[in-house]
C-alpha cells in the first residue's frame, strides 16, 4: 500500500531537514524534489502495472515511490547510506520498491536482477549520476542481464553523444553501442532549477528503446572491441586499427573491408551500426580462419 496524505516530496523535504544530510558532490547529488515532475518522468518512461523496474540513485526516493506507484516492484540501487533513514522514511508503507545499499558499477547486476526478478525483462529508469553517465549505459547494455527499455535523465551534452549519427562530431563508440542495442528518444529538457542543489548543466531525459529489427552481431564480445577500436585513434584510418587491434595484416584488413563494401580508407567513425555490425561477423570469421589453418 503506497503511504497516504502526505506526498512524497514533502516526506523527503522533512526527511532530508531531520536528518541533517549534506549532499555529495561527487557522487553527482543533484535531487529533484517534486513529485508532479518526477511522476511525469515516470510515466515517460512508459512502464506498466505488471513490470518489474531497476532505479539507479534513488537519493530520497521520489520518484522510487512515483515508479512504485506505475508498477509491480521497483528495485532500487543507491550508494550512499547517508540516504538510509531518509529512503526508510520516504518509503514507508511502499512494500513494492526495495533499496538495495551498493555500487551499481561493482554489484553483480545480473546476479541480483535474477534473484530479484527472475526471467524477467526489467526496466530501468533513473535521474543518473551524471560522472557514470556512459560507464552505467555501457554496463546495462552490456552486462548480460534481461534489461528492457532504459529511461535516464543524463546531461544534455551527454545525451547529444549518445543519440549522435555518422558523419556528426558527436558520434563516439557510446553512440555506436547504445544504437546498436537501442533506438534513442529524446524526451525533454530539464533546466538546472529542477534540481536541488542545481546542476551547471542542462539535463535531458531520454528513452533507449530496444531495437526490434533483429540486429544482432554473432559474437558481441567481438563487436564490442570492433567499436572500441574503431574510435580509439579517430585521425587513423580503419585499416590501421584493425591491424593494431586484431593482428591483421595490411593486405587482409583491406581484404576484409572490400568484402563489406567500405572503402579501404575509410575511418572507424564513418561506420554505421549496420555496417559494424556486418563488419564484426566478417572479422570473426576471418580470425576463426585464421585459428584454424
Ligand atoms: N533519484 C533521485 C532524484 O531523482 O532526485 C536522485 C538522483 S541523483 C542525480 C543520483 C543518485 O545516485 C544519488 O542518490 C547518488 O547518491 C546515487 N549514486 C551515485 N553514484 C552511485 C553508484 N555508483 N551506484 C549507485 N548509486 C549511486
Amino acid at each position: 500500500m503506497q503511504n497516504q496524505g502526505i506526498s512524497p516530496g514533502l516526506r523527503a523535504r522533512v526527511a532530508l531537514e531531520k536528518h541533517g544530510f549534506s549532499f555529495t558532490h561527487s557522487l553527482g547529488q543533484n535531487f529533484i524534489l517534486d513529485d508532479g515532475f518526477l511522476d511525469g518522468i515516470a510515466a515517460e518512461s512508459g512502464v506498466g502495472e505488471g513490470e518489474a523496474v531497476l532505479e539507479i540513485g534513488p537519493g530520497p526516493g521520489i520518484l522510487t515511490s512515483c515508479l512504485a506507484a506505475r508498477c509491480r516492484k521497483v528495485l532500487a540501487l543507491e550508494i550512499d547510506r547517508k540516504l538510509e533513514p531518509v529512503l526508510s522514511e520516504v518509503l514507508e508503507g511502499v512494500d513494492n520498491a526495495e533499496v538495495v545499499f551498493t555500487d551499481v558499477m561493482k554489484c553483480d547486476l545480473p546476479a541480483l536482477l535474477e534473484e530479484r526478478f527472475p526471467g524477467e525483462t526489467v526496466q530501468v529508469v533513473a535521474n543518473l549520476p551524471y560522472y557514470i553517465t556512459a560507464d552505467v549505459i555501457e554496463r546495462l547494455l552490456t552486462c548480460g542481464a534481461n534489461i528492457g527499455n532504459i529511461t535516464v535523465m543524463v546531461q544534455k551534452e551527454a545525451a547529444e553523444r549518445i543519440g549522435a549519427q555518422t558523419g556528426n562530431k558527436n558520434y563516439c563508440a557510446l553512440a555506436m553501442l547504445t544504437q546498436y542495442y537501442c533506438e534513442v528518444e529524446e524526451l525533454m529538457d530539464v533546466p538546472p532549477e529542477r534540481f536541488m542543489p542545481p546542476p551547471h548543466v542542462m539535463s535531458r531525459l531520454i528513452r533507449l528503446n530496444r531495437r526490434t529489427d533483429g540486429l544482432r552481431a554473432r559474437d558481441e564480445k567481438l563487436l564490442l572491441r570492433l567499436i572500441r577500436s574503431a574510435f580509439r585513434m579517430r585521425r587513423k584510418t580503419l585499416v590501421n586499427n584493425l591491424t593494431g587491434d586484431f593482428g591483421l595484416s595490411r593486405e587482409d584488413a583491406e581484404g576484409l573491408l572490400r568484402s563489406q563494401n567500405l572503402d579501404a580508407r575509410i575511418r572507424g567513425e564513418a561506420m554505421s551500426v549496420e555496417q559494424v555490425t556486418l563488419l564484426s561477423d566478417a572479422l570473426g570469421e576471418l580470425l576463426q580462419a585464421r585459428a584454424h589453418g
